[in-house]
């Protein structure tokens, strides 16, 4: 019998060679029909036998190409048109609207090695084409202008086919099949070589050979890339990396390196199974590796960091540049300090003209900027192995993350003020932005309002609900308040942070979470970040927190823990210097201890904080580990990387009640460490028992709550957890002692994930309200 059926398909199916995979499975089966991509789906309708027709759907979901995701297929009867044949017809630029996230377009995919394969073939008409790309593979999201995905809507417009190129695109059994980026070097995009001090320009191999030799020379070469500049220069030379230090204004901030391969990756780092995958998989994220070893160009490049940022070429042009230096590249990302990626050919040339001494640029436009996104491979006791995402950026945005729970009206979510990322949410996905980064320039500001227009357009939404941290000053509170809604919602820092966690792995019942980071403003106005929570539906309890200690200064004292040392001795002896150890007092500036107890004594200035990470930064410079902080998170790093191994010595930890709150109180734990530095005991020790302590500190507050709740599920978020070893100190102790134990997977439990959990609190905010 003869029939014709309507089917439509969401997930990510556009630009990933799902209509090519359609219709080479329409036609393998005798069907007629159409396939096309829609606002919100590829949709598709086939006519023929009813045995075909049901062959065709069992067949749609086994085997799609290897970039799509399905999320949802539905069906409807057709009456048949007599069509003769099966076509690819053109996008229906009408929203059709339904009440869930159509998140159709795909994340950036490294070359594939089909690609790569014709890449270094001699024989190939694309040999050593940097921009070869198929189906499978090839920028996506960074050169989209507006959705749906097809060539005229993306960066890739300019270059319109040349005949070889066509017939690929046309011919359905060819891996280029209906491929939007599919180009030649007859017709596609083009690489160049510019120097900073002389005007001639080279392309395609005399550009490539020029930046080989500039790379060899030592010389630093700003490489135009997918959703940003690098900065390259040869990682082995190091005076190429000091001078790229000294102009870029990074002392000691790492740089993530470039490599060939797995094999010259196992030169660097410790790379295991987990890693390995995370290495080669299609979103090439930068994976921090264990060290290996302690060489001197190891230090160069990640100083006093346990760790090295490592990743595997994601372009084509990465590939040759690398294939040709035969050496690993420093790449790090082309922003001065403070500001946005450059995109911009033009604004790239002024603004990194006195870092770079050359430059490889290409024709086509970055249509989103997009920065490396970064994990650390996680190894849970007895568990299969999953990655933490210390950024989640290219690669992973913007594919939407599965909810537990019906979000009703769509849901902005601006995120926070320092690693921003936006969220929205609606029906049973949610969709977080890549990494924008600080909002500290009125550039920044820009980027996540155009951005999230962008993001607004794609997904064919208009979120009438908004949600921002309650931080007034935060530049991202700012831009909510100046959107159009019909509710604003504030949400407490690490409320959102715990509904982050949770949302990730669909959990909607009761759960307790410690949240440990840096700074966020509290209900109390105090500066939190050592919290116990109780997350119920809207709700959120503050069962207990870290003692609050007073820092001069705010946020500001992060940038200096010798400052943060200051208030936590003070804290626990009061004005009696004899109690604290001379080496500390001798570090300190003339006169600092002095103003800083003024401060304290008079309260000018000093917001009380119980912020762990504080704590973090008070016990790596009262350990001599550090006493400057010239990036977030240094001292802590620093501070986990020193740790004596196998050691289950810790200092006291003492919690008491205050009404309805549990306090735990830094002062032992301060007295300890100060006794051990009295002592002559090792940083290495003194870190490994502050680890343990903290360990002990997250096990003492989930007992607490639990035993008050009778919950035993537990969030653990807040920056802090990038610590691996408190992470698996805290993770194991708490799964030994039956507690359900929830981590970040799918975002960073760091500021970037928070506009997730954000999006989930408002909506629940306004479901309660009405
Ligand atoms: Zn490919
Ligand atoms: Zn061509
Ligand atoms: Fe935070």
């Amino acid at each position: 019998m003869l029939e014709r059926r309507r089917i439509s398909v969401e997930g990510i199916v556009q630009g990933v060679g799902f209509r090519p995979y359609i219709h080479r499975l329409a036609t393998t089966s005798a069907l007629r029909g159409f396939v096309r991509n829609d606002a919100g789906a590829v949709v598709i309708e086939v006519e023929g036998e009813s045995s075909a027709v049901d062959r065709f759907l069992a067949q749609l979901t086994i085997a799609p190409p290897p970039l799509a995701t399905i999320d949802r297929v539905q069906l409807e009867a057709r009456t048949p048109t007599g069509e003769a044949t099966f076509s690819i017809a053109t996008s229906d630029d009408a929203t059709d609207r339904s009440d869930e996230l159509a998140v159709t377009i795909a994340p950036d995919a490294a070359t594939c090695y089909a690609c790569l394969r014709e890449l270094f073939d001699p024989s190939d008409r694309r040999h050593r084409y940097p921009f070869i790309s198929c189906s499978h593979c090839g920028p996506r999201l960074t050169i989209l202008d507006t959705g749906p995905y097809d060539r005229e809507r993306t960066s890739m417009a300019p270059f319109p086919m040349c005949g070889l190129c066509l017939a690929e695109y046309r011919d359905p059994s060819d891996r280029r099949f209906h491929a939007q980026t599919n180009a030649c070097p007859e017709c596609g995009p083009r690489v160049r070589f510019l120097r900073t001090t002389d005007s001639r320009l080279r392309t395609d191999d005399a550009a490539l050979s020029a930046a080989r030799s500039a790379l060899s020379a030592g010389e630093i070469v700003a490489v135009k890339g997918l959703g940003g500049f690098h900065l390259a220069c040869d990682a082995t030379n190091r005076a190429a990396v000091t001078r790229l230090r000294a102009r870029k204004h990074r002392d000691t901030k790492p740089l993530a390196v470039m490599v060939r391969d797995v094999g010259a990756a196992r030169e660097l780092g410790v790379v295991g199974d987990a890693e390995h995958d995370l290495l080669r998989s299609p979103e090439r994220p930068i994976v921090l590796l264990e060290k290996a070893g302690n060489r001197p160009v190891l230090e160069a490049l990640a100083p006093q960091n346990g760790r090295i940022g490592v990743m595997l070429p994601y372009t084509p042009l990465h590939h040759l540049l690398l294939a040709d230096a035969a050496r690993p590249l420093v790449m790090t990302s082309g922003n001065l300090h403070g500001e946005p990626m450059a995109c911009d050919d033009a604004l790239a040339i002024s603004r990194l003209g006195d870092v770079a001494d050359a430059f490889v640029l290409h024709d086509r436009r970055i249509a989103m900027r997009c920065d490396d996104s970064v994990v650390r491979a996680r190894r849970v006791e007895g568990g299969a192995s999953s990655g933490a995402f210390v950024r989640r950026a290219r690669g992973y945005a913007p594919r939407a993350i599965a909810l537990n729970e019906h979000v009703r009206a769509a849901v902005l979510a601006v995120g926070s003020h320092l690693k921003n990322t936006f969220c929205i949410a609606y029906g049973r996905s949610a969709v977080v932005s890549q990494h924008i980064g600080d909002l500290e320039t009125p550039e920044t500001r820009v980027t996540l309002l155009e951005m999230i227009r962008t993001y607004g357009r794609l997904l064919h939404v208009v979120p009438r609900i908004i949600a921002h941290d309650r931080h007034p000053d935060y530049a991202s509170t700012r831009v909510a308040n100046e959107l159009d809604a019909d509710h604003v919602v504030g949400v407490q820092h690490h409320h959102a942070h715990v509904l982050s966690c949770l949302a990730e792995h669909g959990v909607t019942e009761p759960a307790i979470g410690v949240v440990f980071d840096g700074a966020g403003l509290g209900d109390d106005g105090a500066v939190w970040g050592g919290e116990l929570l109780f997350a119920e539906g809207a709700r959120c309890d503050r069962l207990g927190h870290l003692g609050y200690v007073p820092l001069p200064g705010g946020d500001a004292a992060a940038a200096r823990p010798w400052r943060v040392a200051a208030s936590h001795l003070w804290n626990a002896f009061g004005n009696d210097e004899t109690a604290l150890p001379a080496e500390w007092m001798d570090r300190g500036m003339a006169g600092e201890l002095r103003l800083l107890r003024q401060m304290l004594h008079k309260a000018v200035h000093s917001p009380l904080t119980s912020s762990v990470g504080r704590l973090f930064d008070a016990v790596a410079s009262i350990a001599g580990v550090c006493d400057d902080a010239r990036f977030e998170g240094e001292a802590a790093i620093a501070l986990e990387k020193i740790a004596a191994r196998d050691t289950d010595r810790a200092y006291v930890v003492e919690a008491r009640r205050a009404g309805d709150s549990l306090i735990v109180d830094p002062v032992p734990i301060i007295r300890g460490v100060v006794a051990d530095v009295r002592m002559g005991r090792s940083a290495a020790e003194i870190s490994a028992a502050f680890h343990n302590t903290m360990c002990a500190v997250v096990v003492a507050m989930v007992h607490d709550a639990s035993h008050r709740t009778g919950v035993r599920r537990v969030a653990l978020s807040g920056g802090v957890f990038q610590n691996a070893l408190l992470e698996r100190l805290a993770g194991t102790a708490l799964a030994r002692l039956g507690y359900e134990v929830f981590m970040h997977e799918k975002v960073p439990c760091n500021d970037g994930g928070l506009s997730l959990g954000q999006a989930l609190a408002a909506t629940r905010a306004v479901s309660e309200r009405r």
